[in-house]
């Protein structure tokens, strides 16, 4: 019998999903599993688009169709816990099963704290992160550094601290250091990432620690939680998954490649860090580049932990309209609402026309907050700092007011009375 805390390498029987699969499938057959046994009522995953650097979120609900969503998409950057908030009224009161990543995992935590996911209603299969690319700079570090035409790979991989491709005449593959030395490679948030096993989700898959004659044919699935346990059980009973226990030598060896990908983290927030100065420094260097800023409000859409009704943003009193450069309390007001909480996920970098590092500013403020205060956002269901200023007082505000803007007819010349 599966319990939490099992350590296995799984695969599928299903020959059609093994192969389409990235490793064993695990993961495909699990989601097949839940949905043939009303586990749950539809799945949330990643389907390849027109090529392999567009990865295009779809929802599943019949079993036959979830063979759509098998392999791993390393130029796909799209942030699950976003959509769900997106789709949560037409998801409300259903159960849903999603493949996270760390940065998915993590939004998802944030998000079932202010109450808009309920985690009860969520089957999380978390899958391990070593990083993704940007689909753009994927295209033109192919170009550039492989010498391959980027229309003409069929299939990338991140192995072994490698970026391989396959394309039309050949395979090739250049150590991921290198290829970041020279600016290319993984996203900057991703380099700074420290969630690369998400065990807040119900099983975390991966390919790390697969050794042997099952290397490149199974999945790497720890076993997090009583769900999980339960989810993997009635898979392997049902026939669609085999499992064994995991190699001894693979534990060690999945063990030292997170510890050292912690490490690297770390070498990378230190860098990232440090150029950005410290004090008016920063302060300066933060001003000048979000003075690019055409308020277009996609950091503030994509955001998993801006989910005001009302945005302060908006309120004409807080940032002066129909203005350009934009006045910085816009980034300032952001900064405030959201440093505390910040997941270092890198949509709002990821979609920023004005290409500012908004990620790398957010991140720089969270983590100097949480040497203050102690509090790591995303990793479990305490409450941000944010939460424990005046709540009550807040709640019954917004209650009786029906508004969050404190400064509602206090200082606004422009709103009508
Ligand atoms: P499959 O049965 O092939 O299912 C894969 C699932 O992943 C599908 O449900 C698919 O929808 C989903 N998926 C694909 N792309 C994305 C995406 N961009 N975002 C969210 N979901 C996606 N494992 C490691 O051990 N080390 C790593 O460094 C590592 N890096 C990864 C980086 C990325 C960006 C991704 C997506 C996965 C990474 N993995 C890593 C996990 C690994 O690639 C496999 O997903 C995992 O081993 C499960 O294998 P499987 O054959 O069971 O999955
Ligand atoms: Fe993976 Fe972390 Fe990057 Fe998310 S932020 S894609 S979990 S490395
Ligand atoms: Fe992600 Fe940016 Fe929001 Fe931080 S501020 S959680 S990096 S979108
Ligand atoms: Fe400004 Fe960039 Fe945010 Fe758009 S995405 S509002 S340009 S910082």
């Amino acid at each position: 019998m599966t319990k939490k805390g099992d350590m296995l390498y799984a695969w599928t029987t299903n020959a059609d999903l093994a192969k389409k699969a990235e490793c064993g499938g695990a993961v495909t057959g699990l989601l097949a599993y839940a949905l043939e046994t009303k586990m749950v009522d539809a799945v949330l995953a990643v389907k390849r688009g027109v090529d392999l650097y567009d990865a295009v979120p779809t929802i599943i609900t019949d079993p036959k169709d979830i063979s759509k969503t098998a392999g791993s998409l390393h130029c796909g950057t799209l942030l699950m816990s976003k959509l769900v908030n997106s789709y949560v009224a037409g998801l409300s009161g259903k159960k849903v099963g999603i493949v996270v990543k760390g940065c998915d995992l993590m939004g998802i935590l944030e998000l079932a704290k202010r109450n808009v996911i309920n985690l009860n209603n969520i089957l999380m299969i978390g899958v391990n992160c070593g990083g993704s690319v940007n689909p753009t700079a994927a295209r033109r570090m192919i170009k550039e550094k492989f010498g391959v035409d980027p229309d003409t790979v069929h299939k990338e991989e991140i192995d072994k601290g490698q970026f391989i491709i396959e394309y039309e005449g050949g395979h090739k593959g250049i150590s991921m250091d290198e290829l970041e030395e020279a600016g290319y490679g993984r996203r900057s948030n991703c380099r700074r990432c420290k969630l690369k096993i998400p065990r807040q989700a119900d099983l975390a898959c991966g390919n790390w620690g697969v050794i042997g004659p099952r290397a490149g044919k199974a999945t790497f699935v720890e076993v997090c939680s009583e769900k999980g346990a339960n989810l993997l059980s009635g898979a392997v009973k049902s026939g669609i998954l085999a499992t064994e226990a995991a190699n001894p030598k693979g534990l060690e060896i999945r063990a030292k490649v997170e510890g050292a990908m912690l490490k690297l983290g770390d070498k990378w927030r230190k860098k990232d860090f440090e150029a950005l100065g410290e004090g008016k420094e920063r302060l300066k260097k933060i001003m000048a580049e979000t003075a690019r800023c055409v308020k277009c409000y996609g950091c503030i859409d994509q955001c998993p932990i801006c989910y005001c009704v009302e945005c302060t943003t908006k309120n004409p009193a807080m940032v002066p309209p129909g203005v350009l450069p934009v006045n910085f309390m816009f980034h300032l007001i952001r900064y405030a609402h959201i440093a505390d909480s910040c997941v270092n996920c890198g949509q709002c970098e990821e979609v920023c026309p004005a290409e500012i590092p908004n990620a790398l500013f957010m991140h720089a403020q969270q983590v100097e907050l949480e040497k203050m205060f102690g509090h790591v956002p995303g990793v479990d269901m305490e409450l941000p700092l944010l939460a424990l200023v005046e709540e009550k007082e807040e709640r019954a505000r917004l209650h009786n007011t029906g508004s969050d803007m404190i400064y509602e007819n206090v200082f606004n010349p422009l709103q009508k009375k």
